[in-house]
């Protein structure tokens, strides 16, 4: 059964539909939504999306419909060409040339491999992902280099990268979000969606979460540091993420609409943070500490980059409660120096680390200076500032644990292990449980 709104979202702005819908997916499509701190309407570089039950026997329509040329790269990998990539393939085959590019098994987002996609893709026209989070961040990178066009058709919904204008690609050991484009097309079917491992939905969920203390570490860093704040991106979402913490326990049933909103939450997010060019409003103190682990746990970490999030989330979530719950705050300068960096982060690393690290140093000078401003403004910063986890965590809760925690010492509990650690080196660490006390109103109106 097609759902009523499973028509590419893909019309040109018309004033008369400005009035028609109030679902923000449809209006950013139209070009109608109106940011609510400008007034000015927003523009995406995406300009086709279906979000429906099935598209099966569409794949070539929704292709025809971007303009690409003649050659298309389709790049999946054994998993996702099985469940989707051959489907893909065959619609587009007769009409288009198509490289069918598979990577090996489990492949990695990182630069060896985006440089072996390049030079397989060749004298394609475009790219055409089959996949999520890593096949998406790959040929996100790889078109960009190329500047080349891509679409994407998710196998799971598991990150909220998928119209984002970065891609996540290690480069010579060193996670890094770096700069890429976004898909001209993005195509989601929700029965290949509802199939995927349980573990990948699961992540898709951690993966939003993340928007509580991401946006309080956003608002404290506006606040104290003067970073530019946008409210944009959350009111985006406004709509669909208590829907999403409302159907948590129906996403690993099958349920379609869990998954339509789910699909829509990360689109959403994806589309928050390519308006604001920043990814800010998704990705904070929880994502460097998931990047920490992706980079030093031993032996690697096994979990989903959402299955980290989500258990990254909850620990930064209760160092900001502690945080915001003492009554007032006072920063040291930092001592960490190019031996303790190297002791930390591995010989190969320091460099890199040292030169990410060096505009955030704190000297006694800088640290005086917010703490003047911490200890005239500490309580406005609380009162705007306190993040609700509690909410988040019981939906994922809803959303079941790992089957095999026990017998499995890798995705999750290495996550939360690794988290611990994290936060422990950060000195904030904590067991108060989250506040379940009301979170004030101005800047944080969802919890
Ligand atoms: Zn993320």
């Amino acid at each position: 059964m097609r759902h009523a709104s499973d028509e590419p979202m893909s019309a040109p702005f018309s004033p008369a539909k400005q009035a028609a819908t109030t679902d923000r997916l449809q209006q950013l499509l139209e070009g109608s939504y109106i940011d609510p701190e400008t007034g000015a309407p927003v523009t995406i570089a995406t300009r086709s999306l279906l979000i429906a039950d099935s598209i099966a026997g569409d794949e070539s329509a929704l292709v025809d419909g971007l303009g690409f040329g003649h050659r298309l790269a389709v790049v999946s990998d054994p998993s996702t060409a099985a469940v989707l990539g051959a489907r893909v393939e065959a619609a587009l085959k007769g009409k288009y040339e198509v490289l069918s590019l598979v990577l090996p098994a489990d492949p990695h987002a990182d630069d060896v491999t985006v440089a072996k996609l390049r030079a397989a893709a060749g004298p394609a026209d475009a790219y055409i992902a089959v996949g999520s989070g890593t096949i998406n961040d790959l040929t996100k990178y790889a078109s960009a280099l190329d500047r080349k066009p891509y679409a994407v058709f998710a196998t799971a919904p598991s990150m909220n990268g998928f119209v984002s204008l970065t891609a996540s690609i290690t480069v010579g050991g060193h996670k890094s979000t770096l700069p890429a484009q976004p898909p001209a097309g993005a195509f989601f079917d929700l029965g290949v969606l509802a199939a995927a491992p349980e573990r990948m939905i699961r992540a898709g969920l951690g993966d939003s979460i993340c928007r509580t203390t991401a946006q309080a570490d956003w608002l404290l860093s506006h606040l104290l540091l003067g970073t530019a704040y946008r409210e944009l991106p959350f009111d985006l979402l406004r709509d669909d993420e208590p829907q999403l913490l409302a159907q948590a326990e129906a996403l690993l049933k099958g349920d379609l609409e869990a998954m339509r909103t789910l699909t829509r939450t990360l689109l959403l997010s994806g589309f928050g943070t390519a308006i604001v060019g920043s990814s800010a409003p998704a990705s904070q103190a929880e994502h460097l500490v998931s990047h920490y682990i992706d980079m030093l746990a031993q032996p690697p970490s096994p979990a989903l980059h959402g299955e980290q999030i989500a258990v990254t989330t909850l620990s930064v979530a209760r160092l900001q409660h502690a945080m915001l719950a003492k009554p007032r705050m006072e920063l040291a300068a930092d001592r960490e120096g190019a031996d303790e960096i190297a002791a930390r982060f591995g010989k190969e690393l320091a460099d890199s680390v040292l030169e990410e690290f060096a505009h955030k140093r704190l000297n006694r000078e800088k640290a005086d200076a917010l703490n003047h401003v911490l200890a005239r403004d500490w309580t406005a910063f609380v009162r705007v500032s306190r993040p609700c986890c509690c909410r988040s965590q019981r939906s994922m809760r809803r959303c079941g644990r790992p089957a095999r925690r026990a017998t499995q010492p890798t995705s999750a509990s290495t996550a939360a292990s690794m988290s611990r650690r994290c936060c422990m080196a950060a000195k904030f660490a904590t067991a108060s449980p989250c506040s379940t006390s009301p979170p004030p109103t101005a800047g944080w109106r969802r919890c």
